[in-house]
């Protein structure tokens, strides 16, 4: 173990008030992993204890957690994680059991985005958690403050421990937001065409794509653009992850066009697009929101894909 965190526990255990341990250069975020569960630690080992959650840890005794997910199979790892000055239980678990789930019969396309997490074929616009894009603002605002203290100062210390509490505070937001709106999709559809996230991020720039111009311009400040970005990854990653235990398919498609061509008649030029919002075809006259045009077309390339699979 950590020799900072050998201390701090220390303290704890001896019942004074354990301060925090040093930062250690510039590492923000410290944690100590436990290899597996009672070899040193033991998840909710005190059952007569329904009501509260205890892990138990080695040379510290019991800790009472507050628990924010429910635990499911076995678990692995623990780890105890310090973020600014809070401490979270991490667990890693084993044998999570499948929940595969009726089939529906339906299927979706996803258009990814930042101002709204993403739009779906439906004419779902499903927005990022609430407070997040506050949070991430905040960050990235913290983020510029301690890149100006000179390095080794007391105001530069203090800066980074914001730093890490933002940090910890929008990733807890993004990944409760992914959890939900990832869940949400698993159960409505058989089948969910994303964009291919290694695509979309190189036809993807600040002053928006090659097809649509501005269209991912952050609205409010455009500070917290990256932390937003980043959120398309974690929300991919969980999103896998449910639709295999669910036994749903999931599909990247490449992004190319797919908001520049009309979904209804397939003709594509840029003209196409009116504004951010708004898509007008100018072969058919066919209008509508110019997301969930994009994500029709994702859908529609995706079930292609599908198509051409089965037939090889
Ligand atoms: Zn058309």
């Amino acid at each position: 173990m950590d020799k900072a965190f050998r201390a701090f526990f220390d303290r704890v255990k001896a019942g004074r008030t354990p301060g925090f341990p040093r930062f250690k250069g510039r590492g923000w975020f410290d944690t100590v992993e436990w290899p597996k569960d009672g070899d040193g630690c033991r998840w909710d080992s005190q059952p007569e204890h329904p009501a509260a959650t205890y892990v138990r840890l080695q040379g510290i005794g019991h800790v009472r957690v507050h628990q924010h997910r429910r635990v499911l199979g076995s678990v692995k790892t623990i780890s105890v994680k310090r973020e600014g000055s809070r401490w979270f239980v991490v667990l890693s678990c084993d044998d999570v059991p499948a929940e595969q789930l009726p089939a529906t019969g339906a299927a979706v396309g996803l258009d990814m985005g930042v101002a709204s997490l993403f739009t779906t074929s439906d004419g779902a616009h499903v927005a990022n958690p609430r407070h997040l894009a506050a949070t991430a603002d905040r960050l990235a605002a913290a983020q510029q403050d301690l890149a100006r203290k000179r390095r080794g100062s007391k105001r530069r210390r203090k800066a980074a421990a914001r730093v890490a509490v933002l940090h910890g505070r929008v990733g807890r937001q993004r990944l409760d937001g992914a959890h939900k709106a990832a869940l949400a999709l698993v159960r409505d559809y058989d089948v969910i065409v994303h964009e291919d996230l290694q695509i979309a991020n190189m036809t993807r720039s600040a002053s928006g794509t090659i097809d649509a111009p501005g269209r991912n311009v952050a609205q409010k400040s455009g500070l917290n653009r990256s932390v937003l970005d980043a959120g398309w990854g974690v929300f991919l990653r969980i999103l896998a992850h449910k639709a295999e235990s669910a036994g749903r398919e999931l599909i990247a498609v490449a992004p190319r066009n797919t908001s520049r061509t009309c979904a209804r008649c397939g003709h594509r030029a840029r003209d196409n697009r009116v504004t951010q919002a708004e898509f007008a075809c100018q072969a058919c006259g066919h209008t509508a929101h110019a997301d969930i045009n994009a994500a029709t077309n994702i859908l529609r390339a995706g079930l292609a894909l599908r198509r051409a699979a089965e037939a090889a």
